[in-house]
């Protein structure tokens, strides 16, 4: 999709600190992070969200899961990690690309709602 961030940063349009990509997906730092490890994890293929989702969309979905504790190992939190997807107005998504928020650190992460 043409207007939107996450597609830009996958077509390295806009910039981004890239901790891990495969064919289907890429992982970054997210800009604003709210614990010491904060990554975003997103299928290179635009998919809005887990509303659009569907069955095509499940290998990726799984891919992405499969990677967060090798991602989060790698970024330095590796005894465990917390993933978010936020999905729609509802789930007060703010990007309209599918992500995943793998967030830790050395500490364990606290109760997190819509901010982490
Ligand atoms: P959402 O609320 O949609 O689940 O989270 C969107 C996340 O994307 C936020 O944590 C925000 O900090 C992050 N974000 C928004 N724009 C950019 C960007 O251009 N680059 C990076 N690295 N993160 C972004
Ligand atoms: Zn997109």
């Amino acid at each position: 999709m043409s207007d939107c961030i996450f597609c830009k940063i996958v077509a390295g349009s806009i910039p981004c600190q890239k901790v891990f990509e495969d064919d289907d997906i890429l992982a970054f730092k997210d800009l604003f992070p709210q614990r010491p490890v904060h990554v975003l994890v997103i299928p290179k293929r635009h998919i809005t969200s887990l509303v659009t989702a569907t069955a095509e969309d499940a290998p990726v979905l799984g891919s992405m899961l499969a990677k967060a504790n090798e991602i989060a190992t790698a970024q330095g939190s590796p005894d465990g990690f917390r993933v978010i997807i936020n999905n729609g107005r509802v789930g007060n998504q703010e990007v309209p690309h599918l992500h995943m928020h793998v967030v830790g650190g050395p500490d364990p992460v606290g109760p997190m709602l819509k901010r982490l």
